[in-house]
């Protein structure tokens, strides 16, 4: 009962996966990332949330922009520019070694998973970082202008068009990664966290994926999700415009919580956000939830494993 398993998109869920690896033993977690938003650009195989993922954890993320490596240079995109190439999709200098070497290993083929098994062990990360499946699932956006493939949306179109629907292509002959799917079924996970990180485009692209979302209510743990919206508003990104456009309605911490329905046995909000736990189905702890600090961070981790342990207890 020593595992936890994180959920995780990008940037709301990188932050609480840092502060877990930081106040979890070695060894003890694994974090199961979201795929939809990968894409094929510039012939290159691109994987932005495992790659949040992997440059958070190894200590290599941009603070400033919240995605790509710090002390970042931008040669390629100039040159790329001179040259009347592609440039709405920014890849620094480091970063596109990444692309590059994961995508020539993809070619020869390795998986997904074993590209950034490797990829995590050589900049020195003790979480494990998994693919939710090695098989494509593309996010796409049904939009005023018809459908958009994900970064087109969000990247290109900087979240403009109006979201009328989601579909996650491939996700139905997607298989769950092995991996996680034994991980989750081997008697041995102390806690399921879903980070805060988008609901719609983050986290349901992973339980889209067939057995997952059945793996994660059967693994015996608590499943705790923390709230990526503290009152009623996004901390960053297309959240709470996406949920108000699809849903019709305000988003708030406890639309979230129900979003998730049954999955849930616990649920962390922000102190912000009291008024809200009431008449809510899963235990609900309040916390600050805003990560700017590393200690803030872990103090977050730590509120979410405490929860999931009183649910056990
Ligand atoms: P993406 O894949 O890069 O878009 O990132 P995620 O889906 O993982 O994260 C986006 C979500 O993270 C947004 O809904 C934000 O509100 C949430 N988020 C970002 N920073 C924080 C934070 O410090 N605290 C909380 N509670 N949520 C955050």
């Amino acid at each position: 009962m020593n595992l936890v398993v994180a959920l995780s998109g990008g940037v709301g869920g990188a932050k609480l996966a840092l502060g877990l690896s930081r106040v979890l033993p070695e060894g003890a977690l694994l974090v199961v990332a979201n795929t939809g938003d990968d894409f094929e650009h510039l012939g290159l195989s691109i994987s932005p949330d495992l790659d949040t993922l992997i440059y958070a954890l190894a200590g290599l993320d941009n603070p400033e922009t919240g995605w790509g490596r710090r002390d970042e240079t931008w040669s390629f995109m100039a040159a790329l520019a001179e040259l009347g190439g592609e440039t709405w999709f920014r890849l620094g200098d480091r970063d596109l070694a990444t692309h590059v070497e994961r995508t020539r290993r993809l070619r020869a083929g390795e998986t997904l998973s074993a590209v950034t098994e490797d990829f995590r062990r050589r900049l020195g990360i003790s979480a494990r970082i998994l693919p939710m499946s090695d098989d494509p699932v593309r996010t796409r956006l049904l939009t005023g202008e018809g459908w958009l493939d994900f970064q087109h949306w969000f990247v290109r179109r900087q979240c403009g068009p109006a979201v009328r629907g989601i579909a996650f292509a491939g996700a139905g002959q997607a298989r769950p990664q092995p991996e996680v799917l034994a991980a989750l079924s081997g008697g041995r996970v102390r806690a399921v966290v879903i980070c805060p990180s988008n609901p719609l485009i983050s986290v349901e692209p992973i339980l889209a994926v067939p057995g997952l979302r059945a793996a994660i209510r059967g693994c015996g743990a608590p499943v705790v999700a923390v709230s990526p919206i503290i009152g009623g508003r996004a901390v960053k990104g297309p959240t709470a415009k996406m949920w108000r456009e699809l849903l019709g309605e305000a988003p708030g911490a406890a639309a979230v919580a129900r979003r998730y329905g049954d999955l849930l046995d616990g649920y962390v909000m922000d102190e912000a956000d009291a008024v809200e736990a009431e008449g809510l189905r899963p235990r609900v702890a309040l916390a600050r939830t805003l990560m700017t600090t590393l200690a803030e961070r872990e103090a977050l981790a730590r509120a979410a494993l405490d929860l999931a342990d009183s649910l056990r207890a």
